[in-house]
């Protein structure tokens, strides 16, 4: 199959060599697990469980609320200690309400039935289960894999693009899982494949992973459907559009959904999570997770139950060393900066990493643009860095979305190859929190303009009302002089 290509794009080292090579390890059971209610893309679950109670293994604690939105099940079993705020996964650092679990070591898993052979059910009833599990973009976009499931298939999608892409420097989890469990991702494809209606799937892996792709050709060699494709690796490879664009020579409209051009990117991780729901009933628990960076004792890849602290991983991997600089979830382009080690791993973690000065490159001040034009030429969406940077300086904001802010995926491409060190996604990051603040403030308006308006309604009809009382009143008045007049 002819593989096509997409504009812009860098090459970061790849730093993969500190863990690829390091099988997947199960982190020993932590004693406390901290579960947020907002792990996926929509609104946060609801919990079903209350302080004090005993759950097992598996067993709902919260439930989707709203179309786009995800359950949580209990990572281990034990007794719900606490349901509060705590911090969160994100650089703010600002706390969510998490669900808190002490384990009790028994690992004992909720009751329940074997699951029917998934290709007995309707493909309503496949994505209904994924649905039912939790299962989201394993590959950091958190989207609940159900709702893309039963989108793409109303869309009439022809192809599952299965993303073993990996392109983030570092990280190397779905490396260590196709590796190790080709057979189960394969599964979990044709399920996905089953839930479409679609007939091809094309896994897609980046060619500095070549044991990976061995290992996924041999675990689909029987099934006609599903072809191996190698790419040349460059970043931002493994992003779906990107992804899309490469193998289709598609490119996905401004403001429009990958699925437009027929194809349905889902993560060699959530199709992992699709076989272990639909094959033995287990709602989604637990992930891989890299665990490195020069500042990492021993880097590895860990099984990890969802809830665990980023201490508990980092300490399984030997300590971080005094000369950390910077704390990173997910990889060092597109990660999220850690306010500390005290933070859950959540279901779209891939990565926590512990950088030195040297590897988070931090001592470079930024300087005056040069116009060099290096950052526009590295944009895969094909947007103009500088002048984006230079609206949101000069808080231009009508300008900077003209210019295309919401296609702008934060890939960092832009701020790697700036030779003025110019924080560009800060910048951009800077302009989408006024925008949404922007339209906060206009939601509040238009909510205060239709209080104020139903206020007015509802006045003037209390004065109407009054005043046709009034007349109903003089009316009746005339009506008792006239009988009186009559009388007498
Ligand atoms: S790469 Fe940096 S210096 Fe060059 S044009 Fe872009 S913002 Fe300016
Ligand atoms: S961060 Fe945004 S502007 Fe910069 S290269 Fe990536 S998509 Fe383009």
């Amino acid at each position: 199959m002819r593989l096509h290509t997409f504009r812009g794009g860098v090459h970061p080292p790849s730093q993969k060599h500190l863990s690829a090579d390091r099988s997947i390890e199960v982190l020993p059971l932590p004693p406390r697990l901290y579960i947020p209610l907002q792990q996926h893309a929509g609104a946060p679950a609801l919990p079903v469980v209350t302080v004090g109670q005993k759950v097992a293994k598996g067993e709902l604690l919260a439930r989707e609320h709203g179309v786009t939105s995800a359950p949580l099940h209990a990572p281990s079993s034990g007794t719900v200690t606490a349901i509060g705020d705590f911090t969160a996964p994100h650089a703010s650092g600002l706390p969510l309400p998490t669900i808190v679990l002490d384990t009790d070591g028994e690992e004992h898993w909720v009751e329940s039935e074997p699951p029917p052979d998934p290709f007995s059910r309707t493909p309503e009833e496949v994505a209904r289960q994924v649905g039912a599990a939790g299962i989201v973009g394993m590959g950091g976009a958190n989207f609940p894999a159900s709702v893309k499931l039963s989108k793409a298939r109303q869309a009439g999608v022809h192809t599952l693009v299965v993303n073993g892409a990996e392109c983030e420097p570092y990280v190397t989890c779905d490396d260590r899982l196709m590796r190790e469990r080709a057979t189960e991702i394969v599964d979990g494809a044709a399920i996905m494949l089953h839930a479409l209606q679609a007939p091809r799937a094309l896994i897609a892996i980046e060619d500095n992973k070549p044991e990976a792709v061995q290992a996924m050709r041999d675990a689909c060699q029987n099934d006609a459907r599903m072809t191996v494709l190698s790419l040349p690796s460059r970043y931002p490879a493994g992003s779906a559009k990107q992804l899309i664009q490469l193998l289709s020579g598609l490119e996905t409209p401004s403001g429009g959904r990958g699925t437009d051009t027929g194809l349905l990117v889902h993560n060699v991780g959530t199709a992992y999570s699709v076989h272990r729901a639909l094959r033995y009933g287990q709602p989604l628990i637990s992930r891989i997770v890299t665990v490195s960076g020069g500042a990492v004792a021993e880097p590895r890849n860990l099984e990890v139950p969802l809830g665990a602290l980023a201490v508990d991983l980092l300490n399984y991997c030997g300590g971080v060393s005094k000369d950390c600089a910077r704390l990173l979830m997910g990889g060092p382009m597109m990660g999220q900066p850690l306010p500390g080690v005290e933070v859950p791993v959540i279901k779209g973690t891939n990565g926590i990493l512990a950088l030195t000065a040297a590897e988070a490159g931090e001592a470079q001040p930024a300087s005056p643009c040069i116009r060099c034009g290096r950052c526009v030429e590295a944009c895969p969406m094909g947007l103009l860095p500088l002048e984006l940077s230079k609206r949101a300086r000069s808080e231009d904001w009508s300008g900077i979305q003209a210019l295309g802010l919401s296609d702008c995926m934060s890939c960092g491409s832009c701020a790697y190859v700036c030779p003025s060190h110019i924080p560009l996604p800060q910048y951009f990051a800077f302009a989408r929190g006024k925008l949404a603040e922007q339209r906060r403030e206009e939601r509040k308006s238009a909510h205060i303009r239709e209080l104020m308006e139903q206020r007015q309604a509802r006045f003037a009809r209390a004065e109407q009302a009054k005043a046709e009382a009034a007349a109903k009143r003089q009316a009746a008045k005339k009506q008792r002089a006239v009988v009186m007049e009559e009388e007498d």
